[in-house]
C-alpha cells in the first residue's frame, strides 16, 4: 500500500517488555513537584504560597504567556515550598512541592460532566486551555494554540500520531487498547473543533491489535484507522504526514502549511478527559522500561512524581544502570538523577545497561555514506557534524540545512565509526542561537 520506505532504520523494538502489561495505578506518592514549565512556551506564575491547602484539579500557576500552559495540582495536601528543583528537560525550574495529606480530594466543580455535542469552538478550546493541555507525545507544544490554526490557512485532514515508533514505549499502545471509548471521543472533540471531515489515525503495524481495537471502535466513515509500516522515525509529524498523505512539509514550515493537523492519542484522551468529564490534565500514562528495572511496566502516574517512585514501584533497579533516559532511547532526554518530577512530556523512563546504549569512543568518518541513506529529511549528517566540530556553523545552517535536523538519531545508530552526529549538530544549533542573539 505505501511502496518502499527509503528512509529510517529498524532498530529492536524491545516492546515486549510491556507491550502486553495493563497499565498500573501505583499507590499515590507522598509528595509531588510540580515545575511551572512543562511545556514549550513561557513560565506559568504560581497563583499559590507556602502553606496553602490545594485539592485535586486546582489550578496552583497560571499560563505565563500567548504560549503557555496552565498547572493543576495532582494531589491534595499542602504547598510545603515554591523553589528551584531538579528539571528532567531543564536541568532546573521553579517548581511547586505538594506533601500529600492521603485524601486525594478533587477541588472544587471538578470533574464537571459535559454534554460536550453542545459546546462551540470557541468553548471547546477555552476548555483545553484551562485544562493545561500540551502535546502529550512529548512536544509539550500547548494544544489549544495547535488547535487555532491562522485564520487564512486551510485544514482537510487531522492526523491521530499512535506510531509510538521509539523502542521500549508502549504507552500509547496501552492508551489505545485499554482507553479506547476515550480514545474515540476525543478524536470526536478534535475533528469538531477543526472542522475537518477527513481522520487518519497512524499506527505502526507491530501493534495490529490496537489498529483492530480502534478500527472496530470508530462507528464513522471519516476516520480511518490506517496500519504503517513499522520504522523509525514513523513517529515524527512530518514522516507520518509523507507516508498518510504523500505530502511533504517544506523546510522551516509546519504541519498545518500542508492542510494538516496533527495530535497524539493519548492527547485525544486528556481532551476527552477535560471537555466531557471536566478534568485537568494531571496524569499521564508511562512506560517505565530497560534492562535495568526489574518489572518493566506501564503506570498511570501522577504528574510531579518522582522517577525514583516510579521505578520502586517497578521493583527497582536489577542492577545500576548505565543511563538514564526520559522518553525514548533515540530522542530522550539523559537524566543525571532519578530524583525528578514526571512532567506533562514524560511518556517513558529508561532505564538502561552498557549493552543497550550505543556508546563507545568514536572514530574518524569513513565517508560510508550510511547516515546520508537513513537521514529521513534528507541531510549529509557526515558533514553537518563535522562543520559543527570545525566550527564553521554558519556553512552547516546555510548550506546544508541544519535546522531542518529534527534530532532523530538515525544517523548516529548506523554510523560504523560510531561519531556523536547528532551531538555535534545539537552543538552547532546552539551556537547558531547564540551568534544570532548576539547580532
Ligand atoms: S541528520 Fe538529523 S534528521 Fe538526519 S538522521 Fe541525523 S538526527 Fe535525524
Ligand atoms: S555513517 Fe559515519 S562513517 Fe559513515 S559517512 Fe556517516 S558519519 Fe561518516
Amino acid at each position: 500500500m505505501f511502496g518502499k520506505i527509503k528512509w529510517g532504520i529498524h532498530p529492536d523494538t524491545h516492546k515486549t517488555a510491556t507491550e502486553r502489561k495493563a497499565i498500573e495505578i501505583p499507590e499515590l506518592p507522598k509528595k509531588v513537584i510540580l515545575p511551572v514549565r512543562q511545556h514549550i512556551g513561557a513560565p506559568c506564575t504560581p497563583i499559590v504560597k507556602k502553606g496553602d491547602t490545594v485539592k485535586k484539579g486546582q489550578l496552583i500557576a497560571s499560563a505565563g504567556g500567548a504560549v503557555s500552559s496552565n498547572v493543576h495540582a495532582t494531589i491534595s495536601g499542602t504547598v510545603v515550598e515554591i523553589s528551584d528543583q531538579p528539571h528532567p528537560s531543564l536541568g532546573k525550574c521553579l517548581a511547586i512541592i505538594i506533601e500529600n495529606d492521603g485524601l486525594d480530594q478533587w477541588a472544587e466543580g471538578v470533574p464537571t460532566k459535559r454534554e460536550w455535542e453542545n459546546l462551540n469552538h470557541d468553548e471547546l478550546i477555552d476548555i483545553i486551555k484551562d485544562a493545561g493541555i500540551v502535546g502529550l507525545g512529548g512536544a509539550t507544544f500547548p494544544v489549544h494554540i495547535k488547535l487555532t490554526p491562522p485564520k487564512d490557512s486551510v485544514i482537510d485532514t487531522l492526523i491521530i500520531n499512535a506510531a509510538e515508533c521509539e523502542p521500549y514505549l508502549t504507552a500509547d499502545h496501552r492508551i489505545m487498547l485499554e482507553y479506547t471509548e476515550r480514545v474515540v471521543t476525543g478524536v470526536a472533540i478534535l475533528k469538531k473543533i477543526l472542522a475537518v471531515n477527513h481522520v487518519i489515525i497512524g499506527i505502526e503495524n507491530n501493534k495490529l491489535d490496537a489498529v483492530k481495537t480502534l478500527g472496530d471502535a470508530f462507528n464513522d466513515p471519516q476516520v480511518d484507522v490506517v496500519a504503517v509500516p513499522t520504522k523509525y522515525p514513523h513517529g515524527s509529524e512530518k514522516m507520518l504526514i509523507k507516508t498518510l498523505l504523500n505530502r511533504e512539509v517544506p523546510s522551516g514550515k509546519l504541519p498545518l502549511s500542508v492542510g494538516v493537523v496533527v495530535q497524539n492519542v493519548g492527547t485525544a484522551v486528556a481532551v476527552c478527559d477535560a471537555v466531557r468529564n471536566g478534568i485537568p490534565l494531571i496524569e499521564r500514562i508511562v512506560t517505565v522500561s530497560g534492562s535495568a528495572i526489574k518489572e518493566p511496566k506501564n503506570l498511570l502516574l501522577r504528574i510531579g512524581t518522582l522517577f525514583s517512585d516510579a521505578i520502586a514501584h517497578c521493583g527497582g533497579f536489577k542492577f545500576a544502570p548505565d543511563k538514564i533516559i526520559m522518553g525514548g532511547p533515540f530522542m530522550g532526554m539523559a537524566q543525571y538523577s532519578i530524583d525528578v518530577p514526571v512532567i506533562k512530556g514524560t511518556n517513558g523512563i529508561l532505564a538502561l545497561s552498557k549493552n543497550e546504549v550505543n556508546s563507545g569512543p568514536q572514530s574518524p568518518c569513513i565517508r560510508c555514506g550510511r547516515c546520508v541513506e537513513g537521514c529521513p529529511m534528507g541531510l549529509n549528517p557526515s558533514m553537518l557534524s563535522i562543520l559543527s566540530e570545525k566550527g564553521f556553523f554558519d556553512e552547516a545552517l546555510d548550506t546544508y540545512h541544519l535546522l531542518d535536523c529534527m534530532e532523530c538519531g538515525c544517523c548516529s545508530y548506523v554510523c560504523p565509526a560510531k561519531r556523536k552526529i547528532v551531538h555535534f549538530i545539537r552543538y552547532a544549533k546552539k551556537m547558531s542561537a547564540l551568534k544570532g542573539a548576539k547580532k
